[in-house]
This record gives structure tokens, sequence and C-alpha cells, in this order.
């Protein structure tokens, strides 16, 4: 199995590959080709398996391959736990997107809002964030995501855990109600498929 034969552009394929990827995880080859085909995805995947490159690589090739018209927005949404996490995953989405054209941001809680007002003035493709500081700036209307078409719930388990389900659902209220949806997991609890039951729609279910 190859990137390449997952249906993945060339620009993609290049920039895995000097990071010395030489194949696909398995979550990878599950993952990557659902998220083509835009469909909801429910993903059972602990930290260490590649997760990240599995839904970051098929985002980066979806908006690349469907620019946007008109002003830029926010189109993708990827909310973690923790600041860590929002950072490593943002720095991938920087690794993987090399050789593709799309913006990304990183906020979270814990430091100064006000430089963050400003990078988001220039209105990333991709936002990766926490989900407290996220709704700090869409209620004091320093964000826009209304141009969302794709939300990944990542490590979904561990915000549950930490008692972002409220913050969560408020965001849900501000997206648009057509869009791809991600979650991913390592643990299946009652509430978390209460949240995917609410989020997802006819969702892919992978589990590695
Ligand atoms: P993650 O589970 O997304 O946190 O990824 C775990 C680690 O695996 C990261 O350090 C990635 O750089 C690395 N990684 C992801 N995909 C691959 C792959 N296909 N081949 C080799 N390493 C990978």
């Amino acid at each position: 199995m190859s990137f390449a034969s997952l249906g993945l552009s060339e620009a993609l394929v290049r920039a895995v590959t000097e990071l010395g990827y030489t194949e696909p995880t398995p979550i990878q080859t599950q993952a990557i080709p659902a998220i083509l085909s835009g469909g909801d995805l429910m993903a059972g995947a602990q930290t260490g398996t590649g997760k990240t490159a599995g839904f970051t690589l098929p985002i980066l090739q979806r908006l690349t391959e469907n620019p946007r018209e008109g002003a830029p927005r926010i189109r993708a949404l990827i909310l973690t736990p923790t600041r860590e996490l929002a950072a490593q995953v943002e720095e991938s989405v920087r690794n993987y997107g090399k050789h593709v054209k799309q913006k990304s941001l990183v906020i979270f809680g814990g430091v100064a809002i006000n430089p963050q007002i400003e990078k988001l003035k220039k209105k990333p493709d991709i936002l990766v964030a926490t989900p407290g500081r996220l709704l700090d700036h869409a209620q004091q209307g320093t964000l826009d995501l209304s141009g969302i078409e794709i939300l990944v719930l990542d490590e979904a388990d561990r915000m549950l855990d930490m008692g972002f389900i409220h913050d969560i659902k408020k965001v849900l209220a501000l997206l648009p109600e057509k869009r791809q949806n991600l979650l991913f997991s390592a643990t299946f609890s009652d509430d978390i498929k209460a949240l995917a039951d609410k989020l997802l729609d006819n969702p892919a279910l992978i589990e590695v």
C-alpha cells in the first residue's frame, strides 16, 4: 500500500516522503479514502497510530481540490483537548501541507488573546483550537465559523473527560449544518456514542 494509491495528490505524497514515511499506517489506510469521499467518520485510534496524518492529509487535499470562491474564510476546524496537542496538530498540518497552499493557525487558552485576534484577521483555511479559547473568540466576535466545511474532534474522549461537552455543544451550534464531521477517540463510552449519534451522519466506522 502506498500513499499515492490512497488517492493523495503528488504534493501531499511528496511531503510525507520527505518526512521519511514509506507507507501509510493502518488508520491512515482506512481513514484517508473515507475522508476523501466526503462522508462522516468515527475512528477508534490511540495516539501514536498516525491518526493526525490520517485526518490532516485528506483535509488538505479536499480543501486544495475545491478552492473556495470569494472572500477567505476558515474552512476546517480541528478541536483538541489540550494546548500541547493543538500545537502538535497544527505543526503536523504545516508539515504535511508544505507543498500546498493552505494556511493554518492554532489558538489555545492560557496565553494573550490579542495576538490571536490579529492572526484570525488573516483568515486561515484550517484552525486548530482548544474549545474554551475558541468560544471566547466566538463570543467576542473575533471569530467567524460560518464557513466551516470540515469539523474534527480529536481525542474526543479526553475532551469529554475534561468537561468540554458544553463548550463543544456551543461550538457546534455556531457551525453551518452542512459539513463533514470526523470524530477520533481512543475509547467509546456511552457519552462518546451519544455525541457521535448527535454529530455524525451515517459515518464510516474505523477501529485499529
Ligand atoms: P500520531 O498518532 O498522529 O500522533 O502520530 C505518531 C507519530 O507517527 C508521529 O511522530 C508521526 O510523525 C509518525 N507517523 C505518522 N504516520 C506515519 C507513517 N505513515 N510512517 C511513519 N511514521 C508516521
